[in-house]
């Protein structure tokens, strides 16, 4: 019987949620298991890393790489995995864009660790210990992985040859994109993949009447109604700055869209275009008259009404987005 395809799947900085995704294929995964030969999942299964540097270069036919690259050991596995693949995919927002692990570059390496490890008021550590490097137990010398200073997205670190946006990507999507690398009749090279082209607004099928919002509101502080768009009823929805493919799940569940599949295509920054489209929300009042400087004062009021609205615009892209290079230490 001819050899099927290597399918390897490697988890890095992430939650777990792209391995959900895959395994909520339901009975599909047998399809996958049918034409595919995954043999290096290390949440599944016990292939180790000495195996995969046994296998000639390019053996693997397709890595779905998961998870931004928080450590040296996920800087490790992308180029082993670069070297061993035909095909490596920047599988979900983690690996796309750096997604909530890169939200840590909005601070340095070492606050973050005082804040989990010292400052903490769940943990108790009146040694202040931070674990790292070596330590020596009765057994022997245990090393974890060192951490890099910055949380980095797949492709700033080797050529990636496709992207699945999506926390998680849709199982569906996923399945689309298996299809298409079985068929050979592959898009050209850095296509994102397993989406679409335009907006969550285009898929969305509540009613726009273009009306404007004097300050935002949580979801907590009231029941949106259930038809009509959700960015005119003042909750942050980033529909309009977010890609279309996963057939927009949260509006339809009343939620507001947090941008998990990035940017539309032919859009760079995502946070970017979601504050240029604030400007077609926001209701400031009559400014006739108004100094620039009392402007500036509405518009400020406005914008108190987003909480972290860094963190709310650059969720799952800030990595990859014009600050990514330009904030934390
Ligand atoms: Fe739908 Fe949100 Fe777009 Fe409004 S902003 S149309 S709720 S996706």
């Amino acid at each position: 019987m001819p050899e099927k395809p290597k399918l390897a799947i490697y988890w890095a900085a992430s939650c777990g949620g792209c391995e959900v995704a895959i395994v909520n294929l339901h009975e599909k995964i047998l399809d996958v298991d049918a034409a595919l030969d995954l043999m290096f999942c290390p949440c599944l299964m016990d292939t180790k890393k000495k195996d995969i540097e046994a296998l000639p270069d390019g053996a693997i036919t397709v890595t779905f790489y998961n998870g931004a690259l928080r450590t040296d050991e996920n800087v490790e596995m992308a180029h082993l995995l670069r070297r061993k693949s035909q095909i490596l995919v920047a599988f979900g927002s983690c690996a796309k864009g750096g997604c909530i692990p890169a939200l840590a570059n909005f601070t340095s390496k070492d606050e973050m660790l005082k804040t989990i490890y010292i400052d903490n008021l769940s943990v108790e550590n009146p040694k202040g210990i931070i674990p790292e490097g070596t330590t020596s137990l009765p057994g022997g010398k245990m090393s974890l992985p060192a951490m890099l200073g910055r949380v980095k997205h797949l492709s700033q670190e080797v050529e990636v040859d496709y992207y699945i946006p999506g926390c998680p990507p849709e199982s569906q999507q996923i399945w689309n994109v298996i299809e298409v690398i079985l068929s050979g009749d592959l898009p050209p090279k850095g296509s994102t993949i397993g989406c679409g082209s335009l907006t969550v607004c285009d898929e969305c099928d509540r009613t726009k009447e273009d009306k404007r919002i004097q300050a935002f509101r949580r979801n907590y502080e009231f029941y949106p109604d259930p038809k009509t768009c959700l960015l005119e009823q003042g909750l942050l929805c980033m529909g309009i700055a977010t890609r279309s493919g996963c057939g927009a799940p949260c509006t339809k569940a009343n939620m507001p869209c947090t941008g998990c599949y990035g940017p539309p295509e032919g859009v760079s920054d995502q946070g970017a275009k979601m504050v240029a489209a604030l400007g077609s929300v926001m209701d400031i009042g009559d400014t006739t008259g108004l100094s620039e400087e009392a402007i500036a004062g509405r518009v400020d009021n406005f914008l108190k009404s987003i909480p972290d609205y860094a963190g709310q615009f650059y969720k799952y892209t800030l990595a990859s987005s014009i600050l990514g290079g330009r904030v934390g230490r």
